[in-house]
């Protein structure tokens, strides 16, 4: 159980590029990085409009010569301060996380940086390098991932229970972009343009969420080959997909499927994973986080609850309130944001963590999914070597 103590000696001293006023993920962002003390927002450039962007900072309560211009601007003028940034959160559309990623870390600051990381798994190893050689944390914000039910699966796999692994079903597939909504709302019209969104859409934007719950839950497992599909239904989003069915072949002879869209109309969000053994299976779904459904062959189906006791202790070390009460999107957030400030102390201090979070690594395997499920899709929906 987590009473809000700290959880870090001092709150880091924390900037944000993006997540402007009227940004779609900005604000959980700040509510996650702020809810538990382990930041401190002290600067920003939060807009690509300075002026609305200085307008925002002063809402947030930053002070007026913090809030700034751009983020190069705030990057050199805040390396003058004794008290200047130590890390910032990257929330900005995704042409421009690779380059404000990559500053940021030769400033010498921790990153958070929204999925995906970059367009390459080139850029992506490059980053990884460097993150390593400033011994900076890069988080990625994956968010559910944080949630305890997804910590509950990975131990329950680890324990055996379900056997050896046959089959991972995966969806991410809402029903938002049915139509050519870009017309008429910004933060979708950057997401069908490839020279802003990079070379997918769907599956970058939603299939790398439940991908990563898939590499929590499973750590071991290791893609050998996939094949994707990929279709733009919405004629103007083409060469960018709005839907896709990637199946995956494992190094342990199980097979994946997942499918990634926008245009499942009706859904609301259908963020999904069943996970299926030779004797039993998981199921998590992000519309009802709280609750996994364990069902063992030949018995009743068992539907494990957040918040109770007999969940493995690593699922209740993060736990606001008790069972019952739902905790959802918010709360598997700031999970992560606890990690990543405790993961950024650890660094300054030259020691490793004992506990896992989407790292620099989690991106690059996106990045690196993203450009297989390209490649074969763009190959003419074909098998390919997992490279
Ligand atoms: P958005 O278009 O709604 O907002 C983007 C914000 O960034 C705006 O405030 C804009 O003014 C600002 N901005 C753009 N370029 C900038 C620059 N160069 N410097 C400073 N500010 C700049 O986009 P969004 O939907 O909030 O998405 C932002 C990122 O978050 C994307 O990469 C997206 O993939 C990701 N995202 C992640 C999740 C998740 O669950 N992790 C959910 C939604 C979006």
């Amino acid at each position: 159980m987590y009473y809000g103590e700290k959880r870090v000696e001092d709150p880091i001293r924390w900037a944000m590029v993006g997540g402007g006023k009227g940004s779609q993920i900005g604000y959980i962002h700040r509510s996650s990085a702020l809810r538990d003390f382990n930041f401190e927002l002290v600067a920003g450039a939060f807009d690509i409009d300075p002026e609305r962007g200085k307008a925002f900072g002063k809402e947030l309560h930053v002070s007026e010569d913090r809030c700034y211009p751009d983020y190069k601007t705030m990057f050199a003028e805040e390396a003058k301060r004794e008290d200047g940034i130590q890390a910032v959160s990257v929330a900005t559309p995704n042409g421009t996380h690779y380059e404000i990623t990559k500053a940021a870390l030769e400033a010498g600051l921790h990153v958070v940086c929204e999925k995906p990381l970059c367009f390459t798994t080139e850029q992506a190893e490059e980053l990884e390098a460097l993150a390593a050689g400033k011994n900076k944390v890069v988080g990625v914000t994956y968010g559910y991932a944080g949630h305890q039910m997804i910590e509950e699966a990975r131990q329950i796999i680890a324990e055996g229970k379900l056997g050896d692994i046959r089959i991972v079903n995966m969806q991410f597939s809402h029903g938002f972009h049915n139509v050519a909504v870009e017309t008429t709302t910004a933060s979708t019209k950057w997401r069908v343009d490839p020279k802003v969104a990079g070379p997918s859409y769907v599956l970058g934007d939603v299939g790398t969420h439940p991908l990563y719950l898939s590499e929590v839950m499973l750590p071991e497992m290791k893609i050998k080959r996939l094949l994707c599909s990929r279709q733009s239904f919405v004629g103007s989003r083409a060469p960018l997909e709005d839907n896709a069915m990637t199946i995956m072949e494992y190094d342990n002879g199980a097979v994946g499927y997942l499918w990634s869209s926008c245009v499942n109309c009706g859904s609301m969000h259908g963020q999904k994973i069943r996970v299926i053994g030779e004797k039993a299976s998981l199921e998590w779904w992000d519309e009802r986080p709280n609750q996994l459904t364990f069902e063992v062959q030949g018995e009743s189906v068992k539907v494990l609850e957040r918040g109770m006791d007999y969940l493995a202790p690593s699922a209740m070390v993060d736990d606001r309130i008790g069972g019952g009460h739902p905790e959802g999107l918010f709360e598997a957030w700031s999970n992560l944001y606890s990690r990543f400030a405790r993961a950024m102390e650890a660094a300054e201090k030259g020691k490793s963590v004992d506990f896992w979070y989407p790292n620099v690594h989690a991106g690059v395997e996106g990045v690196r999914w993203v450009e297989n499920c390209v490649r074969s899709a763009d190959s003419g929906a074909v098998w390919v070597d997992y490279e």
